[in-house]
């Protein structure tokens, strides 16, 4: 607002308005409601100038992220494409050399499993990106429940424990002391803890550490899943979590990925009212990735706290595991040594009943449907060479039918457990067969072990 003085020069004015652009001029003298309107509209047309502005800005910074979204997409279909001909390429072949009658029968069966496993692995692709399309139109359903922490651990350990295992890893459970419950979607949550220890393995250099620790933090349960791998720059870090997102140098470790198993991560994270965050030093100095989930209020009949936690020590107890598949067998006796336990394995029948001629044991968990003695055989071996009272035998089977609880039941179990275990059952059962032989310490209520249909 400029304030001329009376009958001032008209050419003078104009002067002024030209030099100082978007002005209003008044000529004095000037009544105070008329300055006071001036000053308002003068007010309004600013306030509207920087929003405008503001717009503008916004507009500019959408495009810009419209612009990488778009070049992420291209990029995206391109390593589609690249990773859609990897298995295509050699199924083809494969196709072609029966067609032709150039392969002989016994190369025929190798060439079938090969193309099995190629198919396996472009339906896992195709998978990926429904589960992502789904998730991101907010289509996908949670179907949650009541879960056990540690079963959900073991579940996800199983699953990624083969590539963990390929590259020579070292892994680490920290799982508190005392059963943890969720209100959770069990197959999801477990999908969210192997694809964050999948990552951890494909990203860390073969005999690497990897950590994966559960955290109960006042109403909240952590999940951290820690790798001393290639580590994630800041810059990377802010969008790692976005679609599609690849750190451009390090893609060909991502072993077929497509950058969206991050996103789905967070999405079904969020989805269970928790959140993610990721923690780097940078280059080469590693990488956490720490989920944070509401927990579930803790079951009055179970020691709440750790100050509880005796009647969950299997520290007095020495365990046989059983199972000819070797990643439930290896990631079942690391889940039991977190909790103390002394775990012995065996991959088969005879290496079990073995194993009971050399050691005395408290408990043995014993798969069923091993392929040279089976877990009905073993048992009855197990008792009739070392009685009823002394071992603890639990069957831990994929059979869940009364047919073959009766059987294990016949053949001396204690026990039928079905797979995948629910962690606590199985911990009631272990703490309960613990205080036969010992002492229970004072005030440590024992959790009742629940019902063998569970
Ligand atoms: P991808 O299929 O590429 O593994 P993700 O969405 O799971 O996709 O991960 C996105 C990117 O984040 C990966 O390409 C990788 O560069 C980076 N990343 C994920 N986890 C780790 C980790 N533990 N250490 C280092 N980089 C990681």
């Amino acid at each position: 607002l400029v304030l001329a003085r009376p009958n001032a020069d008209p050419p003078a004015l104009a002067a002024v308005t030209q030099k100082l652009g978007n002005v209003t001029i008044l000529v004095r003298p000037i009544g105070v409601a008329a300055l006071v309107s001036a000053v308002q509209t003068a007010l309004r047309a600013r306030k509207r100038q920087y929003q405008i502005r503001q717009h503008l800005v916004e507009r500019a910074q959408a495009e810009e992220q419209l612009r990488i979204n778009d070049q992420r997409k291209d990029e995206f279909l391109a390593i589609l494409a690249h990773e859609l001909r990897n298995p295509l390429a050699p199924v083809s072949n494969a196709l072609h050399l029966l067609q032709h009658g150039l392969a002989g029968q016994h190369r025929a069966l190798g060439l079938v499993q090969m193309m099995e496993r190629q198919v396996g692995n472009l339906t896992r692709l195709v998978n990926d990106l429904l589960e992502v399309s789904r998730v991101t139109r907010g289509e996908l359903d949670l179907h949650c429940e009541p879960v056990d922490l540690a079963t959900l651990v073991s579940t996800a350990v199983e699953s990624s424990q083969p590539l963990i295992t390929a590259a020579g890893h070292r892994l680490h459970l920290s799982l508190p002391p005392f059963p943890v419950r969720l209100h959770a979607d069990p197959v999801r949550l477990a999908q969210v803890i192997s694809n964050l220890l999948n990552n951890a393995a494909k990203y860390t250099p073969d005999g690497g550490t990897i950590r994966l620790t559960v955290r109960h933090e006042g109403a909240e349960v952590c999940i951290e899943v820690q790798d001393n791998g290639i580590g994630i720059s800041a810059e990377d870090r802010q969008n790692i979590f976005e679609l599609f997102m690849q750190v451009q140098q390090n893609r060909e470790r991502s072993q077929g990925g497509l950058g969206i198993g991050l996103t789905l991560v967070k999405r079904l994270v969020e989805l269970h009212g928790g959140r993610i965050s990721v923690e780097s030093e940078g280059f080469q100095k590693g990488s956490r990735f720490i989920v944070c989930l509401p927990a579930e209020q803790q079951d009055e009949s179970l020691p709440a706290t750790a100050a509880l936690s005796p009647a969950w020590n299997l520290s007095h107890l020495e365990i046989l595991v059983a199972d000819d598949n070797r990643d439930a067998a290896d990631s079942l006796g690391t889940l039991l040594q977190q909790f103390g336990a002394q775990v012995t394995i065996a991959y088969d029948g005879q290496s079990a009943l073995d194993a009971f001629r050399s050691r005395t044991f408290g408990a043995a968990i014993l798969d069923i449907g091993m392929p040279d003695i089976d877990g009905h055989q073993v048992a009855r071996r197990i008792r009739a060479e070392h009685g009823r009272q002394t071992v603890l035998l639990l069957a831990l089977t994929g059979w869940g039918q009364q047919e073959d609880i009766r059987k294990t039941a016949a053949a001396g179990f204690d026990h039928h457990l079905t797979k995948p275990v629910d962690f606590s059952v199985l911990l009631a059962y272990l703490c309960r067969n613990g205080a036969r032989d010992r002492p229970r310490s004072a005030g440590a209520a024992l959790p009742e072990a629940p019902s063998p249909s569970r």
